[in-house]
C-alpha cells in the first residue's frame, strides 16, 4: 500500500488544451496503486455545485472561490484532488495557491489555433460566431501562468507523457511513495 500526503494538483489552461483528458490518466494510475483520489472539473462543479453562476469576471472568482474551499478541505485530510479548471487571471491562480497552500500548478499548455481546431465542445465555434460572450481566448484573455511547478505541451507531446510528468512530480516530492 503507498503513502500519499495531501496535495492539489491544479490543472490551468485554455478550453481544450487537455486538462480533463490528462487528469483523467493521472486519475486512473493513482486509483490503480489504490490511492484516494478526487477529481473537480470545471464542466461538472459548473452543472452541479456553482451550477447559478455564469462567467462573468465576478463568477468566475465566485467559482473558483467555492472550489478552493472544496479542495482545501480534501488536501488537508490527505486526498489528492485533481483540479481542472481554466483559471484564466494569474490573481486567480495565486489565490489558490495561498489558499491550499499544498498545490502543485499545472500549466496544460496549448496554442490556441490548436485549441480552435479541437473544438471538442463545439464552443469556439459560438464563442467565434459570438453566440458566447467572454469566452476564454476568444473574447476574454488567458493570462500567461507565472510560476507553474509543471508545464506540459499538448500539441507536442501525448496525453499519457503529459500524465507521466504529473505523477513523476508527485513522486519526486514524495506526495506519493512508501
Ligand atoms: P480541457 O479539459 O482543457 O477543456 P479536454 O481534455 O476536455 O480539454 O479536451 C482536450 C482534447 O484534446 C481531447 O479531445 C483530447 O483527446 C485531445 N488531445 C489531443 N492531444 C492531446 C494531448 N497531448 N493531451 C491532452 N489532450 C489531447
Amino acid at each position: 500500500m503507498l503513502l500519499q500526503k495531501g496535495i492539489t494538483v491544479w490543472f490551468t489552461g485554455l478550453s481544450g488544451a487537455g486538462k480533463t483528458t490528462i487528469s483523467k490518466l493521472v486519475e486512473t494510475e493513482l486509483k490503480k496503486s489504490k490511492l484516494k483520489v478526487e477529481a473537480l472539473d470545471g464542466d461538472i462543479v459548473r452543472q452541479h455545485l456553482t451550477a447559478d453562476l455564469g462567467f462573468s469576471k465576478e463568477d468566475r472568482q465566485k467559482n473558483i472561490e467555492r472550489v478552493v474551499f472544496v479542495a482545501k478541505l480534501l488536501t488537508r485530510n490527505d486526498i489528492i484532488v485533481l483540479a481542472s479548471f481554466i483559471t484564466p487571471y494569474q490573481q486567480m491562480r495565486d489565490y489558490c495557491r495561498r489558499e491550499i497552500g499544498s498545490l502543485v500548478e499545472v500549466y496544460v499548455k496549448c496554442p490556441l489555433e490548436k485549441c480552435i481546431q479541437r473544438d471538442v465542445k463545439g464552443l469556439y465555434k459560438k464563442a467565434l460566431n459570438g453566440e458566447i460572450r467572454g469566452f476564454t481566448g476568444i473574447s476574454d484573455s488567458f493570462e500567461e501562468p507565472i510560476n507553474p511547478e509543471i508545464i506540459v505541451e499538448t500539441d507536442q507531446e501525448t496525453a499519457k507523457e503529459s500524465a507521466a510528468k504529473v505523477l513523476a512530480y508527485l513522486k519526486q516530492h514524495r506526495y506519493i511513495g512508501h
